[in-house]
């Protein structure tokens, strides 16, 4: 019996079910034939934000940054990299709070880089400030539940 995971198309916002065992199998979108889980850092908009963050099984960590944020740049190279290592089995994505104000009050953000990660359809956990690849990693690891 296939156990299907909700999982948002970061590019085009529809949410697709992916069977467990084709995680790993470079699930495509069936609406716009998107990469889902590539290790890309994608930037979303606040109405793909809304969707995944409701309806995501696989663990998504959102960077809510903006590029007048120095810390948030300098974290950026980081973001990438642990996105590769988590790959497929979480997504990282960012969130620019300069282009959507409104999200980082929506969210009760005080202060950036805030890092929020989502599971299973609500916010599991948060971190504020940025911090290296591995502890970025270590976080997802920790507070989601990871395949592998
Ligand atoms: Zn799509």
């Amino acid at each position: 019996m296939a156990r299907f995971l909700k999982m948002t198309c970061l590019n085009c916002g529809i949410v697709n079910r992916v069977p467990g065992e084709k995680i790993g199998a470079g699930p495509k979108c069936g609406t716009c034939g998107s990469r889902m889980n590539d290790g890309k850092v994608r930037e979303m908009d606040p109405a793909v934000l809304a969707k995944a963050a409701k309806n995501d099984d696989l663990p998504l960590l959102v960077d809510f940054w903006a590029p007048w944020c120095g810390p948030c740049r300098m974290m950026a190279p980081a973001f990438q990299e642990a996105a590769q290592s988590l790959a497929p089995n979480a997504r990282l994505a960012k969130i620019n709070t300069e282009d959507y104000p409104k999200v980082s009050m929506k969210n009760n953000i005080r202060g950036i880089p805030a890092l929020i990660l989502y599971q299973n359809g609500k916010e599991i956990a948060r971190q504020a400030g940025a911090i290296p690849a591995n502890a970025i990693e270590d976080f997802v690891r920790q507070k989601a539940k990871v395949t592998s």
